[in-house]
């Protein structure tokens, strides 16, 4: 008889453990997994789930407005947060409970409590006295947000409390300006709440493409929006029913909520991961593999705990790999290049591939094609914002090697254009591709002329 009370014991039932799980399961697996805080993890729970809803909610209020042009009127127009944060907790519960009833019905044993290791099969469960042992373990336990050290740290809120608000600031500082500073500063603008995104880098969106750093900050501001680069923060003070943020310059501000959304670190805290001997790198990530096992051989990690592409499909992805190496006799290494993403700000980015300055880095000798025009649907709204779109393509093989779109439907239109990077389409194949008409992402396969910089004036600074 097997001395393992499980194959395969699980630490997290996020996107990356809950496909792992489940998959193993169904590949005849004794499977457990383990929980702290709710199934389905951080995409479903409080990360891309509920901020896509409040996303499309705080969209409202520029759809209402683009209305008038198109002949509509109404005077009986108000949003109620109450409402909104309600309907995205109902839907959030409503997937909290297919993910659980997805593990049950595959078999998989799940315990809700903290895991961690006593070595590498023997797993500690906070609500048993006696320990379990695995021949396989999974680490999947994600993530969490990253506070700056500093006085008055205890004050910030992070994007988990932002699911949990009862009412709206009236206006908040957003310190940090990635994906997830820049979405909720796009969100709380929408719902009317004034706020400042404060960045100590000289552009928002570090390491993506300039054009799409430069656009979006340029249209946010447009819609109101006080984006501060080149600052640096000192201090946060309680002040009355808000809150006083500090800057190294001396100046401060003041809101009343300041939102911490300066990165994440990975969960590798309290999981016994020393005892097991799990090597650890740099950030506290695990170190794994292509095959995402790590330095121990039967211990393998999926997921933003690794800190290779933290998005959500790439967890699934590394998981699904992981069930077909160990359950299913396959081994599958996980390709990381060449992953869509988006950023759900307004406007929207979508993007797929290498950025303009990482081919160059690279040492590719590109050519740029890219257009800027307003979008047919803002001429009768009468919106001036532009959107954008961009193909860095390598000279030499004529091989796209990134798609860059800023607007209306960024997302949609990039997830399809992932395909054809995925599959090496070159310039001359999207060219080759009939337009659909009347679109946006049409303007993708008729870019025809390629982008060349202005030559500086003369007389002027960057000519002498
Ligand atoms: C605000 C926000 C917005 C996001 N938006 C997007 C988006 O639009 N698109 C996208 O692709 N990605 C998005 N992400 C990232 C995405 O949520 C993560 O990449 C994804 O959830 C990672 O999955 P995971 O399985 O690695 O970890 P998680 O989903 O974080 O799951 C880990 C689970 O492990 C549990 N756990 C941790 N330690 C233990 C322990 N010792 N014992 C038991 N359980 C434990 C945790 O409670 C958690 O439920 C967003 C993230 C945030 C925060």
């Amino acid at each position: 008889m097997s001395s393992y009370d499980y194959d395969l014991f699980v630490i997290g039932a996020g996107s990356g453990g809950v496909r792992a799980g489940r998959l193993a399961a169904e590949l005849g697996a004794k499977v457990a997994i383990a929980e702290e805080y709710r199934v389905g993890g951080t995409c479903v729970i409080r990360g891309c789930v509920p901020k896509k809803l409040l996303v499309y909610g705080s969209r409202y209020a520029s759809a209402f407005a683009d209305a008038r042009g198109f002949g509509w009127s109404s005077s009986d127009l108000r949003f109620d947060w109450p409402t909104l944060i309600g309907n995205v907790h109902r839907e959030v519960d409503r997937l909290n409970g297919i993910y659980t009833r997805t593990l049950e019905k595959a078999g998989a044993e799940l315990h809700l409590t903290h895991a961690a290791l006593e070595d590498n099969n023997t797993v500690r469960l906070a609500n048993r006295d006696k320990p379990v042992r695995a021949r396989t373990i999974l680490i999947a336990s994600g993530g969490h947000p990253q506070i700056p050290k500093l006085p008055g740290a205890e004050h910030f809120i992070t994007s988990n409390e932002c699911f949990q608000l009862e009412q709206l600031p009236e206006s908040i500082i957003i310190v940090g300006a990635g994906y997830i500073g820049m979405e909720f500063a796009s969100i709380f603008a929408g719902l009317g709440v004034h706020v400042t995104v404060i960045h100590r880098g000289d552009q928002v969106l570090r390491n993506f493409d300039m054009d799409l750093r430069d656009g979006v900050a340029e249209a946010m501001v447009k819609r109101g929006i006080d984006i501060r680069v080149n600052t640096e923060i000192a201090r946060l003070d309680k002040d009355g029913a808000g809150y006083r943020l500090h800057f190294k310059s001396g100046d401060n501000i003041r809101a009343g909520l300041v939102l911490a959304a300066t990165g994440r670190v990975p969960n590798t805290m309290a999981l016994g991961l020393q005892k097991a001997g799990v090597d650890l790198g740099w950030n506290g990530h695990v170190v794994v593999d292509e095959f995402s096992r790590t330095s121990v051989e039967n211990v393998y990690a999926v997921g933003d705990v690794t800190d290779r592409v933290n998005l959500t499909p790439v967890a699934i992805h590394e998981a699904t790999a992981f069930a077909e190496t160990v359950f299913n006799n396959t081994p599958t290494p996980v390709d990381h290049a060449n992953i869509p993403t988006a950023v759900f700000s307004d406007p929207e980015i979508g993007t797929v591939g290498l950025s303009e300055e990482a081919a160059r880095e690279m040492g590719h000798v590109v050519d740029i094609y890219k257009i800027s025009f307003r979008p047919l649907k803002y001429a009768v709204a009468g919106r001036d914002e532009k959107m954008l779109m961009k193909l860095v393509v390598d000279m030499q093989s004529d091989k796209v090697l990134g798609c860059h779109v800023l607007g209306p439907d960024a997302a949609e239109i990039v997830q399809m254009a992932a395909i054809a990077l995925k599959m090496g389409a070159t310039k001359a194949q999207f060219d080759a591709t009939m337009a659909l008409h009347p679109s946006a992402g049409e303007e993708l396969v008729t870019l025809r002329h390629k982008w060349e910089a202005p030559t500086p004036m003369a007389g002027s600074d960057a000519a002498a």
